[in-house]
């Protein structure tokens, strides 16, 4: 069989996983409701892997919220600019779907965070140095 093709008639767990994704895609971009309980979850595929976007979640303990509650921006294709701590990756998208579930979003980087200089002795010094 070649690279380019899995099964014959995409209907093993590996396609239906990934064709599950297509309809995602197709829903606008949106985990349909009857998967995520809600309508708030979004697609996010940044560099063929693929991401499930929920809404900034300050009630459930991090620890039960994607990558622990890591804090991701994404950019999507569109121009929105969308900030979650609940964030849940379905692994990298396989090279044959590729062209069905296309990138629609950048990760913005996280801005660093501007160091307080401190007053005192230290104060006036060059940052590079400190
Ligand atoms: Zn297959």
């Amino acid at each position: 069989m070649p690279e380019n093709q899995c099964c014959a008639d995409e209907t093993c767990f590996d396609c239906r996983y990934w064709q599950e994704k297509t309809e995602w895609a197709d829903n606008g971009d949106r985990v349909p409701a009857h998967i995520s309980g809600d309508d708030l979850n979004l697609v996010a595929r940044i560099d063929g892997k693929h991401y499930m976007v929920g809404p900034m979640n300050h009630t459930r303990p991090a620890h039960w919220l994607g990558y622990g509650g890591t804090v991701f921006t994404f950019r999507f294709h569109d121009g929105r600019e969308i900030t979650s701590n609940d964030v849940w990756a379905q692994g990298d998208i396989p090279q044959r779907w590729r062209d069905r579930l296309p990138d629609n979003a950048v990760i913005v980087p996280t801005e660093p965070r501007p160091t307080t200089v401190p007053f005192g002795p230290t104060e006036g010094l060059a940052l590079e140095n400190t």
